[in-house]
């Protein structure tokens, strides 16, 4: 296991408690920094005899023990017809809509999670706009712990489905996540839990840096030139820049230029707005209108960051409609055959527009994280009525209402897009 500890992301003052969140110094966050002792080869070979999980990470993990909790390594495919469409030679997805609890949030969750338990707690706990509830009470239930979770109770009913079924207490909150958060934060100061994105924050954003890890490796050990990432807090998106400067610095991989993009829907856009705008930081949203209740955070904790990250890595921030997020959800499933969640459906509507306004490097090495599955949210896609015939079981009827080879939909999807 790597040597770590939690330092001050201001001032840099390494904090002497191990559950703390803020510097005892000056309140800046608090993050995690390693002491790589092992690096270059034989690090790839401690990784590639680890398990098939994201625990094969673990020299990389702020973790004293392994669980035997098996999270992450998912797909990476290549979308060749999506990228024929967009005009991209070498587009690749990163599909975690196939997790335990089908969001990219069981990356976060496991680390945090085990990491709770490494610290004595009993119960994890979290503020969700959905998913981190869900894959909060799935760890607890793997890993025999209890769990509390909020959510604004607007949440979509598949997801809360789910949680209670897990065996989770489950508390549904008049407000938007902002306000659900507030809350939280004042019932962390009374209850000894671990609340894996409040108190445990430090560990539990080490989790979203597995994405690019595995991306890394499953691309045989390179970077790619750049990645589109979806932003809610921005958690994911400035962890994946520390996991690159982590790879590079254990000579995993070699340096080079990596353009970060970032993805939000258009009802809940205030790190794409200030990037449109060239503001040093982003106004919050104080009521989110979007379908894309995973990405409705109108306060991003790392909002700023990540406007500091895009622009310095020649990326950019780019919002996408209800409407865009919908057609984009059917492009990426008729194109690549995956479902998403509107998260992924906004991922893919910036990924639509960046290529068209030509800032995606044509023919470099694109990557999209698709971060949550379809079948959690279906009351979005709705039946598509055109796609169907109802016939009585007989096969002339069957012969009436399908003459021909069924028509083909191939290049009708980016025009709904668009
Ligand atoms: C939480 C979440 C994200 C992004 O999370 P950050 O808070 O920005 O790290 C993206 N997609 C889905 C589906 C999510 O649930
Ligand atoms: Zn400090």
């Amino acid at each position: 296991m790597p040597r770590f500890a939690l330092r001050c992301r201001a001032c840099h003052t390494v904090s002497a408690a191990p559950d703390a969140y803020a510097c005892a110094e000056c309140l800046g966050p608090l993050e995690v920094s390693y002491d790589h002792t092992l690096t270059g080869e034989a690090l790839r070979d401690a990784i590639r005899s680890g398990p098939t999980s994201l625990w094969r990470y673990a020299p990389l993990l702020p973790v004293a023990t392994v669980p035997d909790d098996p999270v992450g390594w998912t797909p990476l495919v290549r979308a060749d017809r999506l990228g024929r469409e967009l005009g991209l030679d070498e587009l690749w997805l990163k599909n975690d809509t196939v997790t335990p609890s089908f969001s990219f949030k069981d990356r976060v969750v496991a680390v945090a999670a085990q990491r709770a338990k490494e610290l004595g707690y009993d119960t994890i706990a979290c503020a969700s706009t959905g998913n981190l509830a869900g894959a909060v009470a799935a760890a607890a239930a793997r890993l025999g712990l209890r769990a509390v979770v909020f959510v604004p109770a607007t949440t979509e009913p598949a997801k809360l489905a789910a949680v209670t079924t897990y065996g989770a207490r489950l508390v549904l909150v008049d407000g938007t996540y902002d306000e659900v958060n507030r809350l939280v934060g004042q019932i962390a100061e009374e209850r000894r839990w671990a609340f894996v994105n409040f108190t445990l924050r430090p560990y539990y954003v080490e989790g979203s840096k597995t994405l690019l890890f595995e991306t890394a490796e499953q691309l045989g050990w390179r970077l790619p030139d750049a990645l589109v990432i979806p932003i809610a807090s921005g958690a994911m998106f400035v962890n994946n820049a520390k996991a690159a400067g982590e790879l590079v610095a254990t000579g995993l991989v070699a340096d080079r230029p990596l353009a970060f993009f970032g993805a939000q829907p258009a009802g809940c856009a205030p790190v794409a707005d200030a990037f449109a705008s060239g503001a040093p930081r982003y106004v919050p949203v104080k009521r989110p209108q979007t379908i894309a209740h995973a990405l409705a955070i109108g306060s991003p904790a790392d909002g700023n960051l990540v406007l500091e990250i895009a622009r310095r890595s020649g990326g950019a921030v780019e919002a996408a409609s209800d409407d865009e997020i919908r057609a984009s959800i059917a492009l990426v499933a008729r194109t690549a055959g995956i479902f998403v969640e509107p998260a992924g459906g906004t991922t893919v509507a910036a990924l639509v527009r960046l290529a068209e306004r030509g800032l995606l490097p044509r023919g470099g090495t694109v990557v999209a994280y698709l971060t949550g599955n379809g079948f959690k949210t279906p009351d979005v896609v709705p039946l598509d009525t055109d796609a169907v015939v109802r016939i009585p079981a007989r096969l002339d009827a069957f012969e009436d209402a399908l003459p021909e080879p069924p028509p083909t939909v191939a290049g009708r999807e980016l025009a709904e897009v668009r």
